[in-house]
């Protein structure tokens, strides 16, 4: 594609990354678009002139990102940044991708998987052009095929030629989620199973409450957990205690890194129904 080089990049040193970038001069990075950006501002701090870099292009993918933030990155970095798409379960990355014409829906390879949007709630297949569940069967991934898989990622199918010329089906950008998975840094997260870590530890209450944010460009999270009347009036320390031990927990189960608070017995929200325990403040 565009002919280009590829340094994917994934955590580690970041000054050593931006040398790499400055030394190797690949074309093109491959990453999620807040470590994009995050790349970018940290070149500005250590003052390296991220946009005389040979980047041409950005393949950025694995969390929701805006036109906004697609505009940021290209001015930071000048390059061109195309969204990419995938799951895990399917194959990661690589699923569906825009062409270099951008901005005109991802390019499904459809000569390895099968795509279809559906209702989520009735399980019917939706007309192209109207928002679905994207839904993927792959023809040719050996040992662990999936038929008919519900990514729970809300878009809509383009089916008619491309200005690029290509003939695939193309999925709109996703717009959101069927179910209330998070997308942390990347990373996949289910409330319940944050519920399943504080369940696992005495003296929590099953009260909690999921506040995910963006400093600067990445993601956080804040979990802010009910403790019986006991815990709350013990020794700071004791309570201290317990908020390394959930951050731990959660870090070693589910790979985020997220800062606990303990609060007091009743003291977050009550819900008669279905309870709001994520409060998302990402504009995105
Ligand atoms: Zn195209």
């Amino acid at each position: 594609m565009l002919g280009a080089s590829v340094i994917p990049i994934s955590g580690g040193n970041t000054k050593r990354q931006i040398m790499i970038l400055q030394d190797f001069g690949p074309t093109a990075i491959c990453c999620t678009p807040s470590y994009a950006l995050y790349l970018a501002e940290q070149g500005e701090e250590i003052g390296v002139d991220m946009t005389s870099l040979n980047l041409r292009v950005g393949v950025l993918g694995a969390e929701p990102w805006s036109e906004t933030m697609r505009q940021e990155i290209e001015n930071k970095l000048n390059i061109k940044a195309l969204d990419i798409y995938g799951l895990s379960e399917v194959i990661g990355p690589g699923v569906a991708m825009e062409c270099e014409e951008g901005r005109n829906g991802l390019h499904v390879f459809e000569d390895h998987f099968i795509v279809e949007t559906i209702n989520p709630i009735t399980g019917e297949v939706v007309p192209n052009g109207e928002e679905g569940e994207l839904v993927f069967t792959t023809l040719t991934k050996e040992a662990f095929p999936l038929i008919r898989y519900r990514t729970g990622d809300m878009s809509r199918l383009m089916k008619e030629p491309c200005r690029c010329g290509r003939t695939v089906a193309r999925m709109a950008r996703i717009s959101g989620r069927s179910d209330d998975m998070l997308i942390i840094r990347g990373v996949n997260v289910f409330p319940s199973q944050i519920e399943n870590v504080l369940l696992a530890i005495e003296g929590l209450e099953p009260h909690y409450q999921l506040i995910v944010d963006r400093e600067g460009m990445l993601d956080t999270l804040e979990i802010r957990v009910e403790v019986s009347e006991t815990i709350f009036s013990d020794e700071i320390r004791t309570l201290q205690n317990i908020e390394r031990r959930i951050a731990k927990d959660v870090k070693d189960y589910l790979g985020v890194t997220a800062a606990v608070k303990l609060v007091e017995p009743k003291s977050l929200q009550r819900f008669q129904e279905k309870a709001q325990r994520v409060v998302d403040k990402r504009h995105i």
